[in-house]
């Protein structure tokens, strides 16, 4: 057997040192983003059912039909996850938190799985960021999960977002829609890609959502589901938009944003950035009142988002915004001879128990070479340590920014570079 090519990791990527960092860094303004807000993380299995995730997502999207990584065991089909919203609605039917009253609040942050075709900005494994309400049918509900998705790329200084924003109304009102969208196709069936004619039966208005160029000209004159909304949606529709007006967050209608399928109502949404390129989705959620029931729950409003990790960490690089990199090392002990390999053993552990990073030479390699690492790990301090030292009971201090050294007691190199730490 040859050495494996290991350069096309089957798209799946990664996250070396010097890289976490900035993942640490999303993560952190994720997380206390979302506590600004009272959402509340849960964590759910990286394994699903697969009947569950065909349920939830929908048998006819292409993430069921032909990218699910699943396989069984025994009598059990499990898909590694492809999304966040329907393992967060098994969890709140499974654990009843509709008992825990009021409406729950609700986001993660985790890996996804899906068999795409690898490129910029499409993983088979990349990470989401979502949230759920579950329990609100309150326009105010949209407004604040869109909010919260909203205030992470303000917090993180992405400017050239864009929402977009429509209603799909309800399943019923949406049953005259697509009637209207298979009149108004039918006489152009024939100019329709292979994708959109297969739609054209199994749900019209996906047609709406197709990228393919000859399907463009075509939908430009479809009509508009907002003409066929029902009432109560498009009250709601114009609640949420006032909403959104007084948080002073823009939006614009996009009247082909659709979810095709039928647990979606009403509200529809998605963040784009010109900073992105081809794959120009951050993130996009809406409003799903029955898929509580569809999955077997009580019956539950509920609304959420997720956002693409890879794609904000794009963002970010684009507009080179500082997420912190590798954190430097505060203290390296460089060591001549056994003694003085013992002595930093033992004295790496007051060191740490501060809260210092501290580290030393694994190879007993030349003290050069030891000095070399320091600078390597661009160590704030260098603790000196070889036989003078080890007689006298002091060390040597050297302050690697102030290319500065001196001889002191070890409690006393201690308390200086946790002054400086702290300061
Ligand atoms: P979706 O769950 O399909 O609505 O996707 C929500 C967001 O997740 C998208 O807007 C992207 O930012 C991100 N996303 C979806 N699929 C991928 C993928 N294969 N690779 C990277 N990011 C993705």
């Amino acid at each position: 057997m040859g050495n494996p090519n290991y350069t096309t990791h089957l798209g799946m990527v990664d996250i070396l040192p010097g890289d976490v960092e900035r993942w640490h860094f999303i993560e952190n303004l994720i997380r206390d983003t979302a506590r600004t807000f009272h959402f509340k993380e849960i964590r759910t299995p990286i394994l699903e059912d697969t009947g569950l995730i065909a349920r939830g997502i929908g048998g006819d999207t292409d993430i069921v039909s032909k990218e699910m990584f699943a396989f069984e065991r025994g009598d059990d089909r499990y898909v590694l996850r492809p999304e966040g919203t329907a393992p967060a609605v098994r969890a709140y039917i499974q654990h009843t938190l509709h008992q825990r009253g009021g409406s729950q609040k609700l986001f993660y942050i985790g890996p996804m799985f899906r068999a795409e075709r690898p490129q910029k900005g499409r993983q088979r494994q990349f990470h989401q960021f979502g949230a759920e309400i579950l329990g609100s049918a309150d326009a105010l509900a949209d407004a604040e999960t869109i909010a919260l998705m909203h205030t992470l790329y303000r917090r993180l200084g992405v400017a050239h977002i864009t929402l977009k924003l429509n209603s799909v109304g309800e399943p019923e009102s949406r049953k005259t829609y697509r009637e209207a969208l298979r009149d108004y196709f039918r006489p152009h069936f024939h100019l329709l890609s292979e994708i959109s004619q297969k739609r054209f039966d199994t749900n019209p208005m996906r047609i709406l959502d197709s990228k393919e160029p000859e399907d463009r000209p075509l939908i430009e004159g479809a009509p508009l589901i907002r003409e066929y909304l029902d009432a109560d949606s498009a009250a709601h529709y114009r609640q949420l938009q006032k909403h959104l007006d007084r948080l002073g967050i823009p939006y614009e209608e996009d009247p082909y944003l659709v979810r095709g399928l039928d647990y979606y109502t009403r509200t529809a949404f998605e963040l784009t950035s010109s900073d992105l390129g081809a794959q120009d989705a951050l993130g996009g959620g809406g409003r799903y009142d029955l898929l509580v029931e569809e999955l077997g729950g009580p019956a539950t409003p509920a609304v959420g988002f997720a956002v693409g990790l890879e794609r904000l960490l794009i963002v970010a690089d684009a507009l080179n915004l500082p997420l912190g990199g590798e954190k430097r090392l505060d203290v390296y002990i460089v060591t001549r001879g056994d003694e003085a390999r013992k002595w930093a053993l033992k004295h790496l552990r007051p060191l740490r128990d501060t809260g210092l990073s501290a580290s030393m030479d694994l190879q007993a390699r030349s003290m050069k070479a030891q000095m070399k690492e320091a600078d390597r790990e661009a160590a704030r301090f260098v603790l000196l340590v070889g036989d003078d030292e080890l007689a006298s009971g002091s060390v040597t201090l050297r302050d690697m920014d102030a290319s500065t050294e001196e001889t002191v007691h070890f409690p006393e190199a201690l308390r200086r570079m946790v002054g400086v730490a702290e300061g």
